[in-house]
């Protein structure tokens, strides 16, 4: 069978594309580190191990006629057109929990770095400037702060339990509420969303990309938000509706921490990447050197598992070809 590898290119991928091709031994194993390199290998393709990075079109779909199994390297399929992926009998897996705790580190980290203004402080004091003046007008504690979670999945409740000994009072919506006794262990408050939105001095997205939720922070629910609050996004760029926040961030919002973009990479000239309130990452939330290794397993895993013909693991949609 022949399986091609559509991932960034990395010293640890390459590494780890070796290991594949020693696992995967009578396949053929290709790499390509980009769309245009994977335009060759359409045609004949049986497996594509893909990401985030690289979309994966219906008309992609189309013209891989011999194409059978995608298994993403991550968490979320929206990148890959799932109702063409359905019509043409092509099996979709993720490997969804690899890189929660990655994650909710990460907004952890990002929610203290916004309330002390450290990013601006670093940047001062890089230029030479004595930030302490900075510092002292805009460095707030996490603690007493009240915090939205949208989306109360594997990664919000992380969130919510890192955040539990910060003090905070912490808010979450999400269409499937949790039992009264999980409510209570990681203790959280049911709102709806847009009272949530009215409450909380920080919101952090939790959500999949689907027809539902994507735009669902629109522009009357960015101004909604408490002045002065912070966003999160580590889930995708196209919940939110870009243009609305960068007006936001200039005349409303206290700062946010991006690191999901609409395109991915942005341009340089991407209007958010020129706010002084912003803290940036590449989509690089759920990419530790530890979750790295765990996608990497659960990737090898479930390719191992679909080329024995045995059943697979977090199956988005069961093909028939
Ligand atoms: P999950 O499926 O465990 O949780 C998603 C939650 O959203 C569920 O509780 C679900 O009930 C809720 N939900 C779905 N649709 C909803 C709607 N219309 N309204 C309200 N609630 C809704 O997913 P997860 O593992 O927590 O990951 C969440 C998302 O984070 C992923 O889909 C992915 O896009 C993103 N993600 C980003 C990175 C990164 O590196 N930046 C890494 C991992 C995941």
């Amino acid at each position: 069978m022949k399986v091609v590898a559509i991932l960034p290119p990395s010293e640890q991928v390459q590494a780890q594309i070796g290991m594949v091709r020693a696992l995967f031994q009578g396949h053929t194993v290709e790499l390509a580190t980009n769309a245009a390199e994977l335009e060759p290998h359409l045609s004949d393709a049986e497996v594509l191990i893909s990401t985030a990075f690289t979309p994966l079109t219906r008309e992609m779909l189309q013209r891989a006629p011999r194409l059978r199994f995608i298994q993403v390297a991550g968490v979320g399929t929206d990148h890959v057109d799932i109702e063409a992926a359905r019509e043409l009998g092509i099996t979709v897996a993720a490997v969804t929990g690899a890189n929660t705790v990655s994650v909710a580190e990460h907004v952890v980290m990002v929610a203290l770095a916004l309330l002390r203004g450290l990013i601006p402080a670093h940047n001062q004091m890089a230029r030479g400037e004595w930030s302490l003046p900075y510092w002292i007008a805009h460095a707030r504690d996490l603690q007493g702060k009240t915090v939205g979670i949208v989306g109360m999945g594997r990664i919000g409740r992380e969130v919510a339990a890192r955040l539990l000994p910060f003090g905070v009072t912490t808010f979450y919506y999400d269409a499937n509420p949790l039992t009264s006794e999980q409510e209570n262990t990681l203790g959280v408050t049911f709102l709806e969303l847009d009272p949530l939105l009215g409450e909380c001095d920080l919101v952090t997205l939790h959500l999949p990309l689907t027809t539902d939720t994507r735009g669902i922070l629109n522009r009357e629910r960015l101004f909604r938000m408490k002045r002065g609050a912070f966003l999160i996004n580590t889930a995708r760029a196209e919940l939110v509706d870009e243009a609305a926040l960068v007006e936001a961030l200039q005349t409303h919002l206290g700062g946010a921490a991006i690191d999901v973009f609409s395109p991915e990479p942005p341009p340089p000239d991407h209007p958010l990447l020129k706010l002084p309130n912003v803290v940036l990452t590449p989509h690089g939330a759920g990419v530790t050197q530890e979750a790295q290794g765990r996608i990497a397993q659960g990737v090898i895993q479930n390719v191992l598992r679909f080329l024995e013909g045995r059943p697979l693991a977090d199956v988005a949609v069961q093909g028939n070809r």
